[in-house]
């Protein structure tokens, strides 16, 4: 049991990887190591610490036991030689970000990004002239366009938000190793259990482990993983100065609820799946959205680089802006909240909520109209969320 057995399966990876009880006082669930120091025994132990000869912990926004467990969980889910936590998606986003660039460099990244993501791009370019470039990724031509002498990463959210369009990583990583720029993937609709972008040649992914990692809705986390060398670079720099470490007790309710990752991913797609078919009969629905439907334009990319759908959809209905937010309003079961990868199951309206920030063109754009939903496929039975939806629509 634990880290001395080799372990393959990711069904048994997201209960024992990382996590070796007998190193524990046989503790079956891994301990909450709820302390900010570490006393040494000697002043020789404390200096051989700082200078890295000796191994172990000196201060818990350098490092914890039990962050270290999730940290080695993930980077075994990921396939990667290491992995980082964070407090939350954004401090992952930003320590990566500005762990991997320097004034004047470019960003080429995918279209659609989370608006926090934007918006700390937009902050770069004015204090550190450091420019972004929004592109479909979807071809080589495409790709060559776009980057220029300064491109120092290429950053890429697949399936985009709220559209569910799918970048082909493969097509993406290919062009990038020619020209020696890193690839960078925010995998946080998916998790590894659906995507593992390392294997497919990313160079580091990047999770708001808020969503599904975490699963519950109680905590707000970010993990990265990849290579060690990237890895330890951000570690010792942008995190450990910065700070936006994650705390012990947030980190055991990371682990904890990883551990139910496989079964509950497997329900999100299966319910995710059965309601995209319920959708498409219904006459007061005009499009429906989801990478895993056998229509969706990407559907053959999606098959490719994804295990399944996910547990994001989009929807649009067939009526008016005023008629969206009387279906909204007359739903019961499912919650109006942002976020996503709860138990629960959560709508929102990207126009008025998560990208009201993008203006309205560029939202059009985007293909985000003013009917368009997003629902956050929830662990209920699929029947009680449809009959939910179903009363909605029949109403409205
Ligand atoms: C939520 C989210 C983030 C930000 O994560 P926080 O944990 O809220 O800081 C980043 N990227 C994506 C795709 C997200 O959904």
């Amino acid at each position: 049991m634990g880290e001395d057995k080799r372990i393959d399966r990711m069904e048994t990876k997201v209960i024992h990887s990382g996590y070796n009880p007998s190193k524990h006082y046989d503790s079956l669930t891994p301990p909450i190591y709820q302390t900010s120091t570490f006393a040494f025994s000697s002043m020789e132990q404390g200096a051989k610490r700082f200078s890295g000869e000796e191994s172990g912990y000196i201060y818990s926004r350098l490092s914890n036991p039990t962050v270290t467990i999730l940290e080695e969980r993930v980077a075994s889910l990921e396939e990667a030689e290491s992995a980082l936590a964070f407090g939350s998606g954004m401090a992952a986003v930003s320590s990566v970000l500005m762990g991997l660039t320097k004034a004047n460099d470019h960003i080429l990244c995918s279209k659609g990004l989370y608006g926090c993501t934007f918006g700390l791009l937009q902050l770069m370019k004015e204090k550190y002239n450091i420019t972004s470039t929004f592109s479909d990724l979807q071809t080589e031509e495409d790709l060559l366009s776009n980057i220029q002498e300064n491109t120092a990463c290429i950053y890429i959210e697949t399936p985009i938000n709220p559209t569910m369009k799918v970048i082909d990583l493969e097509l993406v990583t290919s062009f990038a190793k020619k020209k020696g720029i890193k690839v960078i993937v925010d995998n946080t609709f998916l998790t590894p259990y659906i995507q593992k972008p390392l294997l497919l040649g990313c160079d580091l992914v990047i999770h708001s482990a808020t969503k599904y990692m975490g699963g519950h809705g109680d905590v707000i986390a970010g993990v990265i993983a990849g290579e060690k060398d990237i890895i330890n670079y951000i570690r010792k720099t942008t995190q450990k100065d910065i700070g936006g470490v994650l705390s012990p007790f947030d980190a055991w309710l990371l682990i904890r609820g990883i551990k139910t990752l496989a079964v509950r991913m497997d329900r999100h797609c299966d319910n995710a799946l059965k309601l995209v078919s319920l959708l498409k009969k219904h006459p007061r629905i005009k499009a429906v959205y989801y990478p895993g439907d056998i229509e969706h334009p990407d559907y053959l990319i999606a098959k490719k680089q994804m295990k399944k759908g996910g547990g994001l959809l989009s929807f649009e209905l067939e009526g008016t802006y005023e008629e969206a937010v009387r279906f909204v309003n007359r739903l019961k079961l499912i919650a109006i909240a942002v976020s996503l990868g709860d138990a629960e199951t959560l709508i929102q309206h990207p126009a008025s909520m998560t990208h009201a920030g993008v203006p309205p063109n560029a939202r059009k754009a985007m293909g985000i109209s003013d009917e368009l939903l997003r629902l956050s496929v929830g662990l209920e039975a699929w029947e009680d969320i449809w009959e939910d939806v179903k009363q909605a629509l029949d109403s409205f």
